[in-house]
Order: structure tokens, then sequence, then C-alpha cells
């Protein structure tokens, strides 16, 4: 990209005065500011009113209509302001950073581009309540170790909610607070490690489902992930979905190979399968924790208990300040006949307390009780501690962040703001996250690197072969191939959630994502492609993929002429009356100049050529010809004139 654009923009901001949009009744102020931003030059017969330097904060992803949207301006001006800053681009496109930059210079505006989690930041500390500033003042000393989150996943039957309920009767705490009696959403047990006693916490939702719905939304709750195998029944399709969900996630694993009770159970056969899936047990080398168990006798609990504790300690730093306002996620909610909208929050930093105004997603509310898994109120809950919160004016969603507000009328704002750029981004949604079509062009923004896939076919037989005839595709060093799930039968919510949180797109062969699957995709823009033959997939795949490639170029000479008199003329410059030495000089083909060999101009262009008196478009070699080089006038008889042309090199 050339800086002539930018260059363009710098005093642009001048013109603008105010800037912003005018509500109601205009006031002789405001039609007086309308009037002077009118006044600013057009661009390319296009006026738009200019800002005066202030910053526009747009989603990364954002399109012209999203940015002309926050200005108040018509998106079709937006498009035509491009065209004639020298991008392409239809209002409905996203654009990168470099093209917004170009936009907001030429038109006053300092352009901020956000992911939705800065936005969420961004909204929150115009609140004053400023998570940056939080963190980066964050004391190591006030730093304490919080409880692992666990989330048990698995193939269907192979013990998942046996696991949870017999983790449940694991607790070496039931004693004293009667036993684990009411499903929250999640819960927290007790647990002897190294004569301490330590907590866990358990997401009380067996499966992946929820796990990636949250992801999807951009909560990470999870920091192990149990996952569950039947050793009478080995490594199936559930339990490779998992494991990709939860690797997908950088969320270390805790195998947990149960059924060890049942006869012909092979524990060690399914270490082995595992080990295909990077999954290696330490016992052979790897740094996978193993664990034998029986859910259904409480066998070897403690142990499984003990190996999440020992992942936790060795793989991540869990520690979390408890001493201020609470933040956290929204890991269930329902509305209570009784007791109203109930939301389970999880704690992840900061002490929740029965009072705190609090607002998590858009809703909001003073917490007025909180009850944890025991159907106990507390008056607290620390760092990974699941409560039940009572007090809220709505039901918020699973995967909703929640934060301590400092007053009710500060929680009911920010809930406010919320629901509004909910209601905007579902608008938003209507176009596609990443599809082939566009994949160029978001690689030659530099928005994906990676191709991520799922395939779902409906024999495992296709599935491989597709995907190895995907893996074999050579795609260069520039971008990624990487499928990051594969299964047998219909395309799943679950697959549509991976694929929104992951920016895949799913590739169905020979099946397809039904009723209300399909409608999610559609609405939240996941790309699903059908095929009937693999090699189309295939041939489809690799040529997006190519077409990602970012082109090279490679110059290509396609003339060179030899100067054999000089014509002074007044009106055009100076013509060199040539003589075509090889392949044929084309009018506008760019040229160089060289004397002696040695280059003496780059960059010209043949802007006339004429035989005789007349115009003409190309002379080819050994024809005499008239060469006018524009503005260039610096020429001697025997110079040479190349001609060239900058081609794309074709990807092998
Ligand atoms: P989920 O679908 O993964 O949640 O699996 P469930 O927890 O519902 O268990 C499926 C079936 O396996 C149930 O009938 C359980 O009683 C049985 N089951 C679970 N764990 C064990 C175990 O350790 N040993 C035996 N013999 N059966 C188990």
């Amino acid at each position: 990209r050339g800086g002539g654009p930018r260059g363009r923009g710098g005093t642009q901001g001048a013109f603008g005065r105010g800037g912003g949009r005018v509500r109601g009744r205009k006031s002789k102020r405001a039609k007086r500011q309308e009037f002077e931003q009118m006044q600013a030059p057009a661009i390319g017969g296009v006026k738009v009113p200019r800002g005066n330097g202030q910053t526009i904060t747009v989603r990364r992803g954002a399109t012209l209509s999203d940015f002309a949207d926050k200005i108040n301006v018509d998106p079709a001006a937006l498009v035509q302001v491009l065209f004639h800053l020298g991008e392409m681009a239809t209002a409905t496109q996203s654009l990168d950073e470099d093209t917004f930059g170009v936009l907001g210079t030429e038109l006053g505006y300092d352009i901020r581009l956000v992911s939705p989690e800065e936005e969420e930041r961004e909204l929150l500390s115009s609140f004053n309540i400023d998570l940056d500033a939080e963190a980066a003042a964050e004391d190591e000393e006030n730093l304490r170790p919080r409880p692992p989150v666990v989330t048990v996943m698995g193939h269907v039957d192979h013990g998942k909610t046996a696991l949870l309920d017999a983790i449940r009767q694991a607790d070496v705490a039931q004693g004293e607070a009667g036993g684990i009696t009411q499903h929250i959403g999640a819960y927290q047990v007790r647990t002897r490690h190294e004569d301490d006693e330590r907590a866990i916490t358990f997401i009380d939702t067996p499966g992946h489902e929820a796990f990636t719905a949250m992801r999807a939304r951009g909560a990470k709750v999870t920091d192990i992930a149990i996952l569950v195998v039947a050793a009478d029944d080995g490594v199936m399709p559930q339990t490779i979905e998992a494991l990709n969900h939860a690797q997908a996630a950088d969320v270390p694993i805790v195998v947990a190979v149960n059924k060890v009770d049942v006869e012909g159970a092979n524990p060690q056969k399914v270490r082995q399968q595992l080990t295909e899936y990077d999954l290696i047990a330490e016992e052979y080398g790897g740094e996978t924790m193993f664990v034998d168990v029986s859910a259904k006798q409480g066998q070897n609990i403690e142990d499984l208990l003990e190996a999440v504790l020992l992942t936790a300690d060795a793989a991540l730093d869990l520690r979390a300040n408890p001493n201020k306002d609470a933040r956290g996620v929204a890991i269930e909610a329902n509305l209570d006949k009784g007791r109203g909208p109930v939301a389970t929050v999880l704690v992840q930093q900061g002490s929740l307390q029965v009072g705190d105004a609090i607002v998590a997603g858009a809703a909001y509310g003073r917490v007025r009780a909180m009850l944890d898994e025991h159907g106990t109120t507390v008056q607290e809950a620390g760092p990974s501690r699941p409560v039940q919160v009572l007090g809220l004016d709505s039901v918020a969603r699973a995967g909703d962040t929640f934060v301590v507000a400092p007053d009710d009328r500060t929680a009911r704002q920010i809930a406010e703001k919320r629901e509004a750029a909910d209601r905007q981004a579902s608008l938003a949604k209507a176009r596609k996250r990443i599809s082939l079509e566009d994949l160029n062009e978001a690689l030659a923004q530099g928005k994906v690197e990676t191709l991520n896939l799922i395939l779902k076919g409906d024999v495992s037989g296709s599935v491989e072969a597709l995907e190895d005839a995907l893996l074999q595709i050579d795609v260069g060093d520039e971008v990624d191939l990487r499928i990051i799930d594969r299964g047998v039968g219909a395309i799943t919510l679950n697959n549509i959630n991976l694929a929104m949180a992951s920016d895949a797109i799913i590739i169905g062969f020979n099946v397809r994502a039904e009723g209300q699957n399909a409608e999610v995709a559609d609405r939240e823009g996941v790309e699903i492609r059908y095929y009937p033959v693999i090699y189309q997939a295939i041939e489809d795949i690799e040529n997006a993929l190519k077409g990602m490639l970012k082109p090279e170029y490679e110059e290509v000479e396609t003339g060179s002429a030899e100067i054999r008199e000089i014509f002074r003329s007044s009106k055009f410059g100076n013509v060199a009356g040539s003589l075509v030495r090889s392949g044929t000089i084309r009018r506008g083909a760019k040229a160089r100049i060289t004397r002696d060999g040695v280059v003496v101009t780059e960059s010209l262009e043949i802007s006339g050529l004429r035989r005789f008196k007349d115009d003409v478009t190309e002379v080819r070699d050994g024809f005499e010809c008239g060469i006018n080089l524009g503005s260039f006038n610096d020429i001697q008889v025997d110079d040479v004139i190349t001609t060239y042309e900058m081609r794309e090199i074709p990807r092998t």
C-alpha cells in the first residue's frame, strides 16, 4: 500500500468541528456545525462529515457499515470515499486495520480496532471499572492460590455422570456440610493432598458441549479437563471430540480410565489408543496422568483428584486476589418460580458479597442472597467458588461475564449498554466469520494464518480419506491447514460451537446440519460446505488455499527498443525515435531506460506511441516508432527503452 492516500489525509481533521451525531431538534449551533462539516471538500464528489480527531472504536472484523453507523453516515458514501483513496471495498466486507487507518486519517477520526474482549473492557472502563489497570496494579503479594476448575468430558455412557457423583461422595468435607444436595451447575469438593486439604471445583454439566458453548462466547472457565474413557469400550468418537475441544482450548487433560471393575476391561489399551492423539501416559514417558477408576464402586477417586491437583500444580499457576470486587462468569441460570431469576456464577477473581451490585451479561441487580451446593446460604464467595445468586432482574446466559459495579445505577447502565451491543452484534452476525470464498482476502489482510476445518461424514472411512487427502495438500509455509475435529454423523450444535470458538469452516460429506442447527450456523455466521464427492471438497479447499497464498509477482520483459533519434516537441516533450529490437512495445506499459547497460531510470510509462503520424497501441520488433515517456525528457541517442510487466507467479 502506498503512502499517497495517507499523506493526503493529514490535515483533514482541521475541517471538522465537533462531528458526532445530532439528535432530535437541531440547535442553531448544531446546524452551524453541520453546515461547516458539509463545507469540507468533497472526496471524489462525496460529502462526508469530518471528525476532529475523536477516537471511534469498532470491533475487529468490522465493516464500513459498522463504522458508518458509529459516525452516523450513509455506508455508500464511505464506499465511495474509500474508492477514491484507492481501496475497493463493499459496505459489508470486513476491513483491516490499515484500511480503517487510511479512511480515519482522511475523515479525521482515530479509528481503533478492538476485540470483543477489549470492547467489553472499554465498556467497563467507561464506567470506571478498569480491568487492565486493576491487573497491572495487582501485587504478587495479594495473589492467593485458588482451586482448579474442572470439566468432565468423554464419550456417552463412559461414566461422566457417574464420576461426577462419585466425586461428590468423595468430598472429605461432606460430614460437616451435609453432602452436596443441590444441583447448581458446579460444586466444590475438598480432598486431602500431601497433608493439606485442598479444594477442587467441578462444573456439574458433563460433556464438552457446555464447555465449548461457553468458549464460543469468549468465557474461559475450565482450568483442567478430565477425559473419561471406559476401559471396556476404549476410545470412541466423542472421546476424540472431547479431546479436540480441550486441546483447542489449551486445557491440560487428566485421563480417568473408568469401569475398571468390568470384566474384560483393558485400561492399558486406552493408554495405547490415546498415544495416537498426543496423550502419552506418564508411565510411558509422557506428561499426561492416567488414573484407573471405577465410578460405580467409588474406586480410586482420591487418586484422580490427586492427579488433578498435581497436573494443576505442574502446568498452571492458579492464583487470584480474593480481596477486591468480584469478577467471573455465569455458568447456569434459570427462572425460578418462587425466587425469580437465579444464576450460578463462578467467581474468578475477588470476592462476591451479599449486597454487591452486580451485572452479569445484560442482567443486573443487587445480590440478595447466595447459596452454595449444599443449599447453605453464604455471605461471601472467593475465587473458584461457584454460588447461586439471587437478586438479578433477568436470566443471564451461560458464559456471560459478571462484574461487581460500584452502585446499582452503574450496574443497570452497563447492562443496558451490553444489551444494545448484543442487539447490534446479532444484526451484524448475518455475515460469515470466515468462508472459503473470502479466505484469500482474509489472508491478504493478515486476519487469518490458519484454515481450521471440521470434517463430518457419513462413514468413518470417508472422513479419514478426506482428512488424509487434505493433509497432503502442499500449502507452503505461509498458511496452516488444521483439522481441529472430525467425526461421523450429522453436523451437531457442538460442531457449530467449536467452529464459532475456533473460526473454523465445517465440511459436511454426505451429511448435513439439520433444523435448528442449520439456523444457528446461519445466524452465527459459521460456514458449512456440503459435498457429495471427496475430490470436489479437496479441489475447493486447495483452490481456496492457493488463493489464500499471497500472490508473488515476477518481472517479465515484454519488449525493448533502441533510441535512434530525438525529436523535441514543445507540445509533447521529447519524443524518442526508436527501433523496436525485441518483443512488442505497448502504450501504457511500464518502462525503464538503460544507458550502456546501466539503469538510468525506472518506473516510467510509455505514455505515447506513434508510427509516422498515427497513434498506435503497439509496435512489434523490427519496426520504427516514436515513443513518448510523459514528463521524462532526459533521454539520449543509443539509450535502450525496456518495457516490462509484473506477472503473478502461478503456484504449483
Ligand atoms: P455418561 O453418559 O458418560 O454420563 O455415563 P453415565 O455416568 O450415565 O454411565 C453410563 C452407564 O455406565 C451407567 O449405567 C453407569 O451405571 C455405568 N457406569 C458408570 N461408571 C461405571 C463403572 O465404573 N463401572 C461400571 N460397571 N459401570 C459404570
